[in-house]
């Protein structure tokens, strides 16, 4: 860090998938920038990789307000039409859970949505500015798909209404596909579709169960097929053409090509319809995806009746790059922990030093209220680290280093937790230690005491006096901690019980 700090921040850059490369980011119409991020379909609960994603789409929300635009986020409630496989097969997901749970679709809509909203909450993520539901825009997509229609882009098949991706300049473009790869990459599994990848706009009725969620139209009755609702709400809280819609990988290969493919055709107009795609990778859990259908998954709610703080999770996904496989385990959760609970003990006392004006602060506002050279060099770091394709793990090293380095006063170091806590959202200014873990009933007075503990152990081991280094640890495992060694030196965090078997 020899440069000396500049006025202005670094240009934001964004790795688009859109041919899979770092692209610096500039809006359609700034200083607003739209974003669409693919919501939570609501037939069960939202399982802690369904978080990373909205974790990340919240990071890159808080990276644009930081770098001083006015977002407008749209995150939509899919309640209708998402099918058990994303191939256009099979049940609805809300159908096959209303009779799993003998609920009607309205009321397991209603119960999973909320408990989206308790976890959005919860992680402190940011509140997108609309959150549409699917079903309340049917006679939309209705007439989305008229326009489609006219111009030639659809055909009809006793199972719906189907888009005929043969005429779609393009198609596969997002997913790095071309016409042949579709053709062999794709199960043609309804007769009589054209193309393997065509996909349906308009599912008709198939059976008596489905008429809970049933509408009439020009194909008859049925339901719309599930790509359409995020082009047709997006573009309706967005305008036709906005910056940045963002999902999981597991998106980047059908669902968003196909939103594309009908968007474009819709639009007609030769402009790409969204400039930039940008997915998250997938929570692992033993090495697989976790995912609602598989069942084997972890709820935030589960962290928390083990006693852990919401912000912890948080704190766990902003470790990895958002384009990086992570695998979750309860150690490494753990470390998480250990990492929030060291950071917050730091800075305790220093609080009450805020600028008084409650807003979220941006580079620039910060800028103005660092004085020293130090200081300033940490804000350009934690904006150099935002500005490669939101780099947490690195804003998160330099939060480390800044709130030990002593050669800073008390309302620089408040000044550049409240910059750390817009790009990162741990909660750094305010949550106390004691919010972290009323549970782990570790009284801070006993802290100082392990931290002595540890570091005697750490002398002992250094030294090769592994009896004492035992002895130490058998010390500290009756204080009720437990201790590991990693490369970067030894972390200790509370004992608790045994994690849930998944
Ligand atoms: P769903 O509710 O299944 O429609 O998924 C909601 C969001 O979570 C989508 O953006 C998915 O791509 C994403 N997602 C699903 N499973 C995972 C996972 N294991 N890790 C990360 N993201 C995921
Ligand atoms: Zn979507």
């Amino acid at each position: 860090m020899s440069r000396s700090p500049s006025a202005d921040g670094r240009p934001l850059l964004l790795f688009n998938s859109l041919g899979r490369r770092l692209e610096e980011f500039t809006p359609v119409h700034p200083p607003q920038v739209g974003v669409y991020t693919c919501g939570p379909t609501v037939y069960a609960y939202p399982h802690l990789g369904n978080l990373r994603a909205y974790v990340f789409a919240d990071g890159l929300r808080r990276a644009l307000e930081w770098k001083g635009y006015e977002v407008r986020q749209i995150v939509n409630i899919t309640d209708v039409g998402h099918l058990t496989s994303d191939q256009d097969e099979g049940e609805d997901k809300m159908l096959v859970a209303a009779l799993r749970e003998g609920r009607s679709m309205r009321e397991i809509a209603q119960t999973y949505t909320q408990a989206f909203m308790d976890d959005v909450r919860r992680l402190a993520i940011l509140p997108a500015t609309v959150y549409p539901r699917a079903s309340d825009h049917v006679p939309e997509m209705i007439e989305f798909v008229k326009v489609l229609e006219a111009k030639g882009y659809t055909y009809g098949l006793p199972t719906g209404l189907y888009f005929d991706t043969g005429r779609s300049q393009d198609y596969g473009r997002l997913a790095l596909l071309d016409r042949e790869g579709v053709r062999e990459g794709r199960i043609e599994s309804v007769e009589g579709k054209r193309n393997a990848a065509d996909f349906a706009l308009w599912r008709s009725r198939v059976g008596e169960a489905r008429r809970a969620m049933e509408w009439d139209s020009r194909w008859g009755p049925g339901a719309p097929g599930w790509h359409l609702e995020c082009s047709v709400m997006s573009m309706k809280y967005l305008g036709n053409h906005f910056d940045i819609h963002t999902g999981g990988v597991d998106h980047r290969e059908v669902h968003h090509v196909n939103e594309i493919a009908q968007s474009e055709a819709y639009l007609g107009d030769g402009e790409a319809w969204v400039r930039y795609w940008l997915h998250n990778e997938f929570l692992l859990f033993t090495r697989e995806k976790m995912s609602k259908s598989a069942g084997g998954t972890i709820r935030l709610e589960d962290l928390i009746e083990r006693g852990y703080h919401p912000s912890v999770f948080r704190h766990f996904t902003l470790t990895a790059h958002y384009r990086s496989k992570m695998n979750f385990s309860f150690e490494a959760l753990d470390a998480a922990e250990a990492s929030l609970r060291r950071l917050l003990l730091r800075v305790r006392d220093r609080r009450r030093e805020g600028d008084g004006s409650g807003q979220r602060p941006d580079f620039h506002s910060t800028l103005e209220r660092l004085k020293s050279e130090a200081g300033r060099r940490y804000l350009l770091g934690m904006d150099e680290a935002v500005s490669a394709d939101l780099n947490t793990p690195r804003a998160l090293a330099l939060v480390d280093a800044f709130t030990q380095d002593t050669s800073l006063d008390r309302q620089e170091v408040r000044a550049l937790l409240e910059a750390a806590d817009t790009i990162l959202g741990l909660g750094l200014p305010d949550t106390q230690v004691e919010d972290l873990s009323a549970k782990s009933a570790i009284e801070d007075s006993a802290v100082a005491e392990i931290e002595r503990l540890v570091q005697a152990r750490s002398r002992a081991r250094a030294a090769a006096r592994w009896e004492e280094a035992d002895a130490l640890r058998r010390q500290l495992k009756e204080l009720g901690v437990q201790v590991t060694d990693t490369a970067g030196g030894t972390e200790w965090y509370p004992i608790r019980r045994q994690p849930p078997a998944v």
